[in-house]
């Protein structure tokens, strides 16, 4: 059947649906089973053979197979000694096998990171309302839309109001539509004319709607576009990136030496022919830190983990790199500085006294009471005790008049009508019918004083009498005087970090066609201040951004004044600051604005679209911005910042859609630990880069001065190998698990074109590996031409002492590249991971040496136990190296890598 042009009665018996309530729990089944699941089947990813092959085919594992070929033919014309080839062969096998598993654990942790953002859709199902996840809807399902959901399937509409439909992501067209129920569509016609229909992954901007499912998964629009769906997280972040072109510039730096080593020998003519060439070649492969990038990958998903913990979910990976460069928070206050739990602290009518507690005239209980009446908030008695729901701004006003005991929905007169709240309006209003006059309607709008404040016409052109009741009358004093005491009565409240709402209304016999005719001519009644108290931890962590190099900015839609006052107290605002409101702002030229925007610390009154020129001005300074926010008409705004960031609970589908991370507990707090965590992802990065450097950095060096001082090969390309895949790979890893250094939140952002050897980086690489470099040598020296402990000096023996020196050096290392500390404060075991790892690679190194067959695979001798001691003495001396120069730097003040 064709569900647009179809008679929606016809839709309703075809599936079965009982409009009053909705699908059965039975009938959901049913349906899931005849008409599909609301999945996706995107095209099936590479299997696992593919995977494989995909990784098998990466460049350096091809050289390595280069290399087991010569390798094997050197064997088959040679001495038959194939140790060679298999220790080549499960060299590329362990490199795969790591890729491979490191890969399938990004996904996974990223799927499950999908989950837990993914849209809900609201229904009706067996005759009570739910909210479910939208891959869980089924054909039939009765659907109730409002502003700022994500539509979760094709829906043909039942009934609609003002319904405004962004249907960007499905047709590219990014006009909001305006979709009509009512609409008889009775031919076929194109997807952006089907006006009675909304469809799967386009967003609701305005107004309201149901209607029935009618197409799931692939079935849906979307889902026929399904190219355009896949997955779309794919493809590398600008860090991992740049440890490519990093790790591609050291292979061919590498090769060149490779090349160079092989050139100067066959010179001295004092190496064998074939392990010359062998180890050029391996020296290409070996000098390149082969497992940068898959540390690097796995740091990331760690910090992604973590920060989910912290309540920050990632939507965008690249975002863990950003959030660590971020230079200026823009907050939303309410709900996210604040604690979004608003009590209503004054009232005041107009022309009486300000009530601030105790006793409430009738006069007053009737203002409460019609401000009950232009809410949307609601509360339900559960065990005896009153839940509140709805708006919390609202949810105040519902909470005082249960606390005073004047709670009575059920004597509410009837709404006809509702224009509703905006926050670029700042206002709604409803049509009720008049308590009095039958036949008559009363306008009540609520919302923020500045935009429905009294004119002294109004307050001087009272003509009607409002009373709900019936008993008591309520008649403002006509005084022009009132104007400037409303005034004076608003900015105390506010001074006192109040949030203002006043109420107006009017008194009309017919309801207009053009609900913004409602608020015209409404007279003024009086207003309510409610607090609303920072978070606890909302001022440790302005403090924490504010030493880490952040400016906070507050952003709000309430009163300068207000604002004012609660920035004050979370010490976003300082003396000497701006405060600027809307009005203010839009008379400012962009030029204006940016000469004064590092002097602004609160932005009051102002609209979502607002936040757009904040982020652009920021922008345009180099800054990198993180900018919360919730509703529809934020969205703009979160793309444009460089770190998104919309709220969990109150915020939109839109919202987070359009965001980089998702705040699940709307707070402040959270942006600065998720900042915290960034640094310390990038920071171990750092630290993992210094640590792989330097061994191969010190490899070809060492290679190279051989070549030259004409001592043939100090290592052998197996050996080379053995370093840089167990001595340090392995323990490497432990330093993507690497906690934060205290001083991390201390000092300013890093630039985001900042070099990644920068803050010393790059000398302590140096210092490093020319330690090295020297201990190396003397160690190759010690064992080629000294005899110690009764073994005769040899090529081979040299190799070895060499090669035992770097590799416990470079194990050790991992302990010296963990902190800019002494080694002797960072713990031992404080990093389980590093411990254990550098045990392992101990252990490992401890069986090479001594078995026969694996000596005879690393190509090394036996050493006695004065060798080992002197080896052993080298590689400490230099931990003691690198000691010395982080005791100075830090005497300095100097801070190392982070
Ligand atoms: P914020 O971004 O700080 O939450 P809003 O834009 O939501 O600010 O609110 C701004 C002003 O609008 C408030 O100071 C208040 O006067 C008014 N307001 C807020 N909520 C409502 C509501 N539900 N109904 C009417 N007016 C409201
Ligand atoms: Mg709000």
């Amino acid at each position: 059947m064709n569900y647009r042009t179809e008679n929606i009665k016809n839709l309703e018996t075809h599936y079965e649906l009982d409009l009053e309530k909705g699908l059965s729990p039975d009938q959901v089944e049913n349906h899931r089973t005849k008409y599909g699941n609301n999945e996706f089947s995107t095209q099936k990813g590479p299997n696992l053979f593919q995977k494989i092959l995909h990784h098998l085919l990466e460049i350096m594992n091809i050289i390595l197979l280069l290399v087991a070929v010569l390798a094997t033919y050197l064997a088959f014309i040679g001495n038959g000694n194939y140790t060679k080839t298999i220790v080549v062969l499960l060299i590329v096998i362990i490199n795969v096998i790591v890729s491979t598993l490191q890969e399938s654990r990004a996904e996974a942790a990223l799927s499950a990171l999908k989950k837990l953002s993914s849209p809900t859709s609201t229904v009706i199902r067996n005759g009570q309302r739910q909210t479910i996840a939208s891959r869980e809807l089924v054909c039939g399902d009765f659907i109730e839309l409002t502003a700022g959901v994500q539509i979760g399937a094709d829906i043909r509409l039942l009934s609609s109001n003002s319904l405004q439909v962004d249907e960007s992501s499905l047709t590219g067209e990014s006009e909001p539509i305006d979709k009509n129920a009512n609409l008889e569509i009775t031919t076929e016609v194109p997807l952006g004319d089907q006006l009675n229909m909304v469809f799967s992954g386009t967003n609701v901007l305005n107004g309201t709607a149901r209607g029935i499912v009618v197409a799931v998964g692939n079935q849906s629009q979307m889902g026929q576009i399904a190219t355009l769906i896949g997955e779309q997280i794919k493809g590398k972040t600008p860090l991992q990136k740049r440890i490519d072109k990093l790790a591609k510039r050291l292979a061919i730096i590498a090769f060149g030496a490779g090349v160079l080593i092989f050139i100067i020998n066959l010179l001295y003519g004092n190496v064998p022919l074939v392990d010359n060439l062998m180890t050029a070649v391996v020296l290409g492969v070996a000098a390149v830190p082969e497992t940068l990038p898959v540390i690097v990958t796995l740091s990331l998903i760690y910090g992604v983990e973590n920060m989910a913990q912290k309540q920050a979910i990632i939507r965008n990976i690249p975002a863990v790199e950003t959030l660590g460069n971020a230079t200026v928070i823009a907050s939303d206050k309410t709900g996210t500085l604040t604690q979004n739990q608003m009590t209503i602290q004054k009232l005041w009518l107009s022309g009486k006294d300000i009530w601030s507690g105790g006793h409430l005239s009738d006069h007053e209980v009737t203002l409460m009471q019609n401000f009950a009446y232009a809410s949307n908030a609601t509360a339900q008695l559960k065990n005896g005790e009153w839940e509140v729901h709805g708006d919390p701004t609202e949810a105040a006003i519902i909470r005082f008049l249960i606390t005073h005991n004047l709670y009575h929905p059920e004597k509410a007169p009837k709404r006809l009508a509702e224009f509703p709240f905006d926050s670029s309006r700042k206002k709604m209003s409803v049509v009720i019918a008049h308590p009095q006059y039958k036949g008559r309607y009363m306008v009540l709008t609520k919302g923020a004083f500045d935009r429905l404040a009294p004119t002294s016409q109004h307050l001087t052109h009272h003509p009607h009498i409002l009373n709900i009741d019936g008993t008591t009358a309520l008649q403002p004093d006509p005084e022009e005087a009132l104007l400037a005491e409303a005034q004076q009565v608003h900015d105390e409240f506010a001074d006192n970090a109040l949030r203002v709402l006043s109420l107006s209304y009017k008194v009309i016999d017919e309801i207009p066609s053009k609900l913004s005719d409602l608020e015209e001519n409404l007279n003024f009644l009086g207003m309510i201040g409610m607090i609303d108290p920072p978070r606890a931890e909302s001022k440790a962590a302005v403090q924490e951004a504010r030493t880490a190099g952040i400016k906070p900015i507050m952003i709000t839609g309430d009163h300068a004044l207000t604002a004012k006052a609660i920035a004050k107290e979370i010490d976003i605002f300082r003396e000497g600051d701006l405060v600027v409101d809307g009005l203010t702002l839009s008379n400012m030229t962009d030029a204006e604005l940016s000469a004064d925007i590092e002097k602004i610390s609160v932005y009051a009154r102002v609209s979502p679209e607002d936040k757009l020129r904040i982020v652009k001005s920021w922008q345009a300074k180099g800054q990198i911005v993180a900018m919360t926010g919730d509703g529809v008409n934020d969205a703009p705004s979160l793309r444009a910042a460089d770190v998104g960031t919309a709220m969990g609970i109150a915020g939109t589908e839109v919202a987070k859609s359009a965001s980089d991370i998702v705040l699940a507990d709307d707070n402040f707090a959270t942006i600065v630990a998720a900042i915290r965590e960034g640094r310390r992802v990038y920071t171990n990065i750092k630290k993992t880069i210094y640590y792989l450097l330097s061994a191969n950095v010190a490899e070809i060096l060492t290679m190279l001065i051989g070549a030259i001082i004409g001592w043939g090969l100090p290592f052998t390309g197996i050996q080379l190998l053995y370093i840089n895949v167990l001595a340090d790979g392995i323990p490497g890893f432990g330093l993507s698990r690497e906690k934060a250094d205290s001083h991390l939140m201390n000092q300013d952002p890093v630039g985001v074109k900042e070099s990644l050897f920068s803050r010393g980086v790059n000398w302590r690489i140096a210092i490093c590996s020319t330690a090295f470099i020297i201990t190396a040598l003397v160690g190759f020296y010690l064992g080629r031409f000294v005899e110690i402990a009764g073994l005769t000096p040899s090529h081979q023996l040299g190799q070895t002492m060499a090669f035992i020196t770097l590799t416990l050096a470079s194990t050790i290392n991992v302990y010296n590249a963990r902190s800019n500390q002494s080694i002797l404060r960072v713990g031992l075991t404080s990093n389980k991971m590093i411990f254990g790892t550098t045990l392992l690679s101990l252990g490992l190194t401890i069986l090479f040496m001594n078995i026969p067959i694996l000596m005879n695979v690393l190509e090394v001798s036996p050493l006695s136990i004065t060798h080992w001691l002197i080896a052993i003495g080298l590689a400490l001396a230099t931990t003691l190296t690198i000691e010395t120069t982080k005791f100075i730097l830090n005497k300095q003040g100097k801070k190392f890598i982070g």
